[in-house]
């Protein structure tokens, strides 16, 4: 399994006065999974940890850009939890207030910041 990060950056839509960066996973007819960013590190952290995801099999892709597949039992916000979590580690910066990495209410908070947002990933 082979991933890249790939040129293209995440593209960007205002929603209810803030601006929301969406980040698109593609794989290429080689099979390459390619991983689009925002160029920044903590962005990068977040799309990383979705790619050992890919490679634990709690997710997959068809070839070409698609919709994810999530393995038995896995459930999107537990993927977004960890990767939420990879961006605040770098940055500290996750769009929603946290009082800490270990904050209990981590996944709740997110849950309503992703909902609040139509966001996906
Ligand atoms: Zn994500």
């Amino acid at each position: 399994m082979k991933f890249a990060f790939s040129k293209s950056k995440t593209t960007q839509k205002k929603v209810s006065r803030e601006l929301i960066e969406e980040t698109t996973f593609s794989r290429n007819d080689q099979g390459v999974y390619l991983i689009s960013n925002s160029g920044n590190l903590g962005n990068m952290a977040h799309e990383v940890t979705h790619a050992g995801q890919i490679l634990s099999k709690k997710v997959s892709l068809e070839l070409g850009p698609t919709i994810p597949t999530y393995g038995p039992g896995v459930r999107l916000m537990d993927l977004e939890e960890k990767a939420y979590k990879a961006t605040y580690a770098v940055d500290e910066t996750v769009g929603f207030k946290v009082e800490g990495i270990h904050d209990p209410q981590f996944i709740i908070k997110l849950s309503a910041y992703l909902n609040s947002n139509g966001k996906r990933h």
